[in-house]
């Protein structure tokens, strides 16, 4: 006779949900099913679950992994927990782009603006520092009165009057992914590839997009930093993403340093108006090439997905051509005017900079960039003010790094590395210790490392899924 197995019994369609039965079956490693999915996604948005409970959860998510059902329930019943964006009442094509995570990624700030220039609505819902990444909401704080709790009317009318949008998840919008990634952020169940998804479309759905670029990363910033993990995520997002109806690429680029030359908030805008104002970094010698190019790509995917280009490389041209005719730098000044933010920051970029303390990491011998350990100099960053320990802390708007240097450049001993800019002198000490250890000099030049590797469509991503072997655990 087959053992009785009472979680079968307690789990019967018609018998009451209670949260300690769900719990205790994903912890054995049992398969839930989209009634057990959306009770938890809606506990999470409704506060009906508490904390301590959607915390074992997740730990327990995070540890058996998610299936391909229950990720794909997950992302429809996050998507569900609120409102949705009537994206259609916009007249206009719709596309966005959203990254998987990275240091000094701050592509959002250039392609709202680059796709919004070229003719397509850009609804984009970002989020917090999560882990040793920064968080979107938090640089674009840097800039006094900019609001990123918009309501969904208000939201409209600034995409409406300026093409382009950047919010936070709202207590309508995707709340469910506002209460869990606030709470993986505190329990250590950030890197795992059904909660990663749930958590990005969730939000995306929500918008109502026609289209969505990927940006998944790869490498020692990432959250998944085997490239076999990386391609996994990005091949589970595109087909969650098609099944729900969202024309979807991912990218999968690098993240094995970080992106540009600024990690923090303020400095990260810096760098990337700069680029809206036409500063052309040559390759490879300028920290801020790897920028410039992927923004570029990704916003040229979000022009061709959004209908405004035939095919990629038109899409490319038309974002080369909005950020050097100043036509991006526009839509981005506008936004953030709609959105409550004092634009004249920008006339005096140099003069609002005011960090608590400032100390330069020069190089400890001669040779070359050989490895950044980029994760480690993600949480260099956090530690100059520039992040958050606690849940609901301020951000140091003026805290971050800048890299002078990066992988394959050749340095001089005593040459400056990084200057980091901190709260406090004493908060200065930690991050340039850091910065020591992740950064390994040698003698030799690393090999070049692709930004861009491999692109995932519809296709690609469901026969990959199809032959993917391995475990769904992260
Ligand atoms: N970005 C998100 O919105 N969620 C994640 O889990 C990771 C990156």
């Amino acid at each position: 006779m087959r053992p009785i197995d009472s979680s079968e019994i307690l789990n019967s369609t018609s018998a009451p949900l209670h949260m300690i039965d769900i719990l205790r079956r994903k912890r054995d490693g049992r398969e839930l099913d989209a009634r057990e999915i959306a009770f938890v996604a809606t506990g999470a948005a409704d506060g009906s679950i508490p904390e301590a409970e959607l915390a074992a959860w997740l730990m327990a998510a995070w540890i058996r992994g998610l299936t391909l059902n229950e990720t794909r329930a997950l992302t429809l019943a996050m998507r569900d927990s609120g409102v949705k964006f009537n994206a259609a009442r916009l007249g206009k094509r719709t596309a966005d782009k959203h990254s998987s995570g990275g240091v000094g990624d701050k592509t959002s700030f250039l392609v709202a603006p680059l796709a919004g220039a070229c003719g397509v609505a850009v609804p984009m819902i970002s989020g917090r520092a999560l882990g040793h990444t920064g968080g979107t909401l938090d640089k674009l704080e840097a800039i006094p009165g900019y609001r990123t709790a918009l309501t969904l009317a208000e939201f409209e009318a600034v995409i409406q009057k300026c093409g382009a949008s950047i919010i936070g998840q709202t207590d309508e919008l995707a709340p469910a992914d506002r209460k869990l990634y606030a709470l993986r952020d505190r329990t250590g169940t950030v890197e795992n590839p059904g909660l990663i998804c749930a958590s990005i479309l969730s939000k995306k759905l929500a918008a109502g997009l026609g289209g969505l670029v990927l940006d998944v990363k790869t490498g020692s910033g990432a959250f998944m930093r085997k490239m076999e993990d990386a391609e996994f995520l990005a091949a589970l997002m595109v087909a969650t993403a098609e099944a729900a109806g969202t024309r979807t690429v991912a990218l999968l680029t690098d993240m094995g340093q970080p992106l540009g030359r600024a990690a923090g908030n303020w400095i990260e805008l810096v760098e990337c108006v700069g680029l809206m104002r036409g500063e052309k970094p040559e390759r490879s010698r300028e920290p801020n090439f790897d920028l410039r190019e992927l923004s570029l790509v990704l916003a040229g995917w979000m022009i061709h997905l959004g209908g405004e280009a035939a095919n990629l490389a038109v899409g490319y041209r038309r974002a080369e051509k909005a950020l050097e005719d100043g036509s991006a730098l526009r839509v981005f000044l506008a936004m953030v005017e709609a959105q409550g933010g004092d634009v004249s920051v920008f006339d005096r970029m140099e003069r609002f900079h005011k960090p608590g303390a400032t100390r330069v990491v020069e190089a400890w011998e001669s040779g070359f960039v050989a490895e950044m350990d980029t994760t480690a100099l993600g949480w260099a960053a956090q530690r100059t003010g520039a992040g958050r320990k606690k849940p609901g802390e301020p951000v140091d708007p003026h805290a971050g790094i800048l890299f002078h240097a990066k992988r394959c450049a050749r340095v001089e001993r005593g040459q400056p590395l990084a200057t980091v800019y901190a709260t406090t002198a004493a908060q200065s000490a930690e991050p340039e210790n850091l910065i020591r250890r992740a950064i390994t000099i040698g003698p030799e030049p690393p090999e070049a490392v692709d930004l861009i590797g491999k692109v995932f469509t519809r296709e690609t991503a469901e026969e990959y899924l199809q032959t993917a072997t391995k475990s769904l655990t992260a």
